[in-house]
């Protein structure tokens, strides 16, 4: 199958809007284009072109743009039954000596034996490291006098090397710091695949902004003449994460006007009002 047809495949299967997820319909379409074609395609032309799995992407850029969103959704585009783990960089830092690279092994422990029995049957298991540059700082690191860092990624590394006889584990890392992670984990069969997931522009600000704001369109509680095309070019530079608090805001803002009766809602003036908040939302 052509790499068109996979595309197709790909957008059939996942319908990011309605996942509730805005503006990173590009970002999805060069992950599954870099990184999970080979998953997608009929496993035996795969073997046949001896084409190798990736087994771990990274995502990285600012914060509240929605990385945590889209790792959750991988899972459910691979088709896997099998929930992702999700664990925190700073978390499996662990203060007692070799527990750390302890939380690291059991991490991959389940994938490991189910592949053990069941080979290439065996379900894909994502694990998510969220905060990935809290345990994968530079080793030899100046800064990090500590010397934990060094051991859990080793540790990581050894578990991703051995990932190279496991088909069925999928990493996937997270970051807003790219520069901070140990280049060794950035290579072809570690972390080899690394979408930058920026700021939404103006149309996937409408997206978000719709996707927002559905639930209280639904429920009659936004005001008709709330335009959000015209919100979209207002909040520029406004991550997902802040679109959902400025209409989270707004939210209550129009409660305290006690303005939300029947038929009345959420106005244009309780969105803007953000400008208050936050200096760089400028009112038309
Ligand atoms: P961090 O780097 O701070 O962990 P992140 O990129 O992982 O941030 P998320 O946790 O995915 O960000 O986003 C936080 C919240 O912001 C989401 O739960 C969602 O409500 C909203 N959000 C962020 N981006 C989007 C988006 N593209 N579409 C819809 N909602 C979004």
């Amino acid at each position: 199958p052509s790499m068109k047809r996979g595309s197709k495949l790909f957008k059939q299967n996942f319908d990011f809007n309605s996942m509730g997820i805005g503006g990173l319909d590009d970002e999805f379409a060069q992950i599954f284009r870099r990184a999970f074609a080979s998953r997608i395609f009929p496993q035996a032309l795969v073997k046949k072109m001896g084409i190798q799995h990736v087994k771990g992407i990274l995502l990285y850029g600012p914060p509240g743009t929605g990385k945590t969103l889209i790792a959750r959704q991988i899972g459910k585009a691979l088709n896997s039954k099998t929930q992702p783990k999700i664990v925190n960089g700073p978390e499996i830092l662990n203060k007692y000596v070799g527990q750390s690279e302890e939380n690291i092994r059991k991490l991959f422990a389940d994938a490991e034996a189910e592949y053990k029995s069941k080979g290439d049957d065996s379900d894909l298991h994502i694990i998510i490291f969220d905060e990935l540059d809290a345990i994968c700082k530079q080793r030899g690191n100046k800064n990090d006098s500590t010397g934990v860092g060094d051991t859990v990624v080793n540790q990581l590394l050894s578990k991703m090397d051995g990932v190279d006889q496991l088909n069925n584990v999928l990493i996937i890392g997270m970051t807003n710091r790219k520069d901070m992670i140990d280049e060794a984990l950035l290579r072809p069969g570690r972390l080899e695949v690394h979408i930058e997931i920026s700021l939404p522009d103006e149309m996937g600000r409408r997206q978000i902004l719709t996707i927002r704001t559905q639930e209280l369109s639904a429920n009659k509680v936004l005001d008709q003449d709330v335009n959000i095309e015209e919100l979209a070019s207002l909040t520029k530079n406004f991550s997902g994460a802040e679109i959902g608090g400025l209409v989270k805001s707004a939210t209550s803002f129009a409660f305290s006007r006690h303005t939300v009766k029947q038929g009345d809602g959420i106005e244009t003036q309780d969105l803007q009002h953000m400008k208050v908040t936050r200096g760089d939302f400028i009112q038309a």
